[in-house]
Order: structure tokens, then sequence, then C-alpha cells
């Protein structure tokens, strides 16, 4: 029986899990890398995740060891498990999660439809992709991005010369898409799986901005048969987003995992009978996964973006005029996520966007 869970990572993925980890009566701690970190109600330790000892130190504190970020040394989990300690989830599906030239390689190999793509290490390599493909690509580093950082558009090896310096690279077509899509689901340590229903993500200068449930008009089989191949075929433990392109004849191509709540599964805190941080405390922590209905017909989320977004963010999470406002508690900086507004409606999407709007509009006035 688990009573106790660790998460790396003091953010506000950690701090939106505090809650619920509670109410399900388990103790749950933070591994956060400052002080006064948006998590810091559970933050039993300050330190470096990328430092071993300090994340063993960590680990004997918990019975299961989960995360708020991917980005823990690969080598450091694989450690933890070798000692016995339950990582959830695990290294070998992390892996995926890590490394977008993993990934795309293990995908190809499920055979989930991915824009087409190739492992780069020179100019001649990278060129060669760029010419069979129309002239432009998308290049990107495998391991470290967040928000676009790490992706640039190619129309010649001569844009990338900063960043072909030997290491591999993964190049992709640049896909038509006509939206971006995102589907949530969650798998838990008996390999249940339960999913909600595909979103439409807006993204804002290569940052997410809003979230529409369910996505108008969308393939919900395929998206959700989709997840299921992935949270299956990379042994996936807890929540699992997939961030899709959807393309002009209809179909669902895979951009980007995260094995851990997500943005785009914000909504579900007041959207769903149990919200993606609930779930995700549920599944590592080996429980049955909570029921995943909607709660009312449509939910819109608006990220709140730094420093401009909202003059007066507030110091705690609020009800404001049919919206939930809610507020991580970080330092201001450009296009930094610093809380978000969700509202829900049983009209329509465009009822629920008005109600987050006209919040959203407030805060700002
Ligand atoms: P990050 O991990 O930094 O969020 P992503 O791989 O999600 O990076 O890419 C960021 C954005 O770049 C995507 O949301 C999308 O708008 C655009 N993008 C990424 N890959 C492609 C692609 N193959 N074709 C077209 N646009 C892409």
């Amino acid at each position: 029986m688990t009573k106790s869970v660790g998460v790396i990572g003091g953010g506000q993925l950690a701090r939106m899990m505090i809650a619920p980890a509670r109410a399900l009566g388990i103790d749950i701690k933070v591994l956060a890398e400052s002080e006064g970190s948006p998590a810091q109600a559970a933050a039993t330790q300050v330190g470096d995740y990328k430092d071993l000892d300090t994340v063993l130190q960590f680990a004997k504190t918990v019975d299961v060891i989960t995360f708020d970020h991917e980005h823990v040394p690969l080598h450091i989990l694989e450690h933890l498990e070798a000692e016995g300690f339950v990582v959830e989830p695990s290294s070998k599906a992390l892996r995926f999660a890590q490394n977008k030239l993993n990934m795309r390689d293990k995908l190809t190999q499920l055979g989930v439809p991915c824009p087409d793509w190739a492992k780069v290490s020179t100019a001649e390599e990278l060129d060669a992709f760029i010419e069979s493909h129309g002239g432009v690509a998308i290049l990107k580093t495998p391991t470290g991005g967040y928000d676009g950082k790490g992706v640039k558009v190619v129309r010649s090896s001569a844009d990338a010369t900063d960043w072909l310096n030997g290491n591999s690279l993964l190049v992709e077509e640049k896909v038509n898409f006509v939206r971006e899509l995102a589907q949530l689901s969650a798998r838990n340590r008996s390999g249940e799986w339960s999913s909600w229903d595909l979103v439409e993500t807006i993204q804002k200068d290569g940052v997410c901005a809003e979230v529409n449930s369910p996505a108008p008009n969308a393939n919900f089989e395929l998206a959700s048969q989709i997840a299921k191949t992935i949270a299956e075929g990379l042994d996936v433990t807890g929540v699992l987003a997939i961030e899709m392109f959807e393309t002009a004849d209809g179909r669902l191509l895979v951009n980007e995992l995260a094995m851990r709540p997500h943005n785009s599964g914000h909504f579900s805190i007041e959207g769903s009978v149990t919200s993606q941080f609930e779930q995700h405390i549920r599944a590592v922590s080996g429980m049955p996964l909570g029921d995943t209905s909607p709660l009312k017909s449509y939910s819109v989320m608006l990220n709140l973006l730094g420093p401009n977004d909202a003059n007066d963010f507030g110091l705690v999470d609020r009800e404001l005029d049919g919206a939930s406002i809610h507020v991580y508690s970080k330092a201001p900086r450009v296009g930094r996520k610093m809380g978000h507004i969700t509202a829900i409606s049983n009209e329509s999407l465009a009822d629920a966007r008005q109600i987050a709007t006209r919040v959203f509009k407030g805060l700002q006035a």
C-alpha cells in the first residue's frame, strides 16, 4: 500500500498534485529546485535533481518517485531502480519522453503515425532531407526543449550551423497542419488505462494560450486508439499527454509526448470528475483510476502568461464570475506560465470561452 509519493520538481504541476494527493490520503513530498517554488507547501527537500545523492536521499523518504518534469538524468533513475526504489513512470518509459530521437524511433516501430523524420548529424544529411521534403524542414534538439525552444524551421543547413556540432539532431517534415490537438490519458501500475476527450490546443508565439475541451469535430476514436497504443507500447505509468497535428485530410500525426500532467489537461480540475492531477497520483501509487467523464459538456482554459496578461494575479486560487483562477506563485517573466483560468459550460465552447475571457480581461484591467 502506497502511503507516500515523492515528486521530483517543484513547479506548478507538482503544486496542483498536492491537494488531490492529500484528499486521497497520500503523503506527498516534493524535491524542489529552490526555496519558494510553486510546490513549496509540500517541498520537504530543496536540492539539485541532477545530483545522485540528493535524489537518493529524497527517494528514501517516500514509497514511489514521480515527476513534475522529464529532466532527471536517466542514469540517476536507473540507479534508483537498481537499488529497489519504485520510479513511476520507469526509466524504460521515460527515456522516450526525454529524447525525441528515441521517441520517434519507438513510435515508428509501433506503427504510430508521425511526421516523416530522420536522425542527422552533418550538413550533408540535413540538406538531403530538406531537399527531399520540399525545401523546408523542422530541426529539433533531441533533449532539453520546451515551449518551442530547441525547435527551428530550416531551409538549408546554413540555417543551423550553430546546432550542427557533431551531435545527433532530429529533422522532420514541416507538417502543414490545420490545428494542434492533445490526447490526455493515464495508465496505472496494473495496466488499467483511461482517457479524457481529445482537446484542441491553441498556441501563441510557441506557447499554449488556450485549450478547448472537447476538440470540435475531431476523430476521438483514432486519437484515443493512438494514445492506448503508446501508453501500452512504451509501458507508461501515470498521465500521458500526446500532442498531435491534424492535417487537412484528417490524419493525426504525433508530435510530442509527456509522461506527467500537462498544460492541455488543466481544464480537468473543474471539467472532469477526476482531474489529471488526481489521476496521476492514483496511477503511480497503484490505485484504481478515477472516472474521466466531463462534469459539464464544454471546458475552456486560458493560460496567464507573464508579465502582462494580468497585473493582479493575486496570491491564491479563487472563483470569480463563474470561472476558476489558478495561480502558480512564480516570479513574473515574459512568456512564463503564471497561472490559468478555466470556465465550464453545458451550452457551448463559445459560452465557456466568453466566461473565461471576461475574467481574463478583468485581471488585466
Ligand atoms: P517543444 O518540445 O519545445 O514544445 P515541439 O516539438 O512541441 O517542441 O514543437 C513546438 C512547436 O513547433 C509545435 O507546437 C508546432 O507548432 C511546431 N512544430 C513542431 N514540429 C513540427 C513539424 N514537424 N511540422 C510543423 N510544425 C512543427
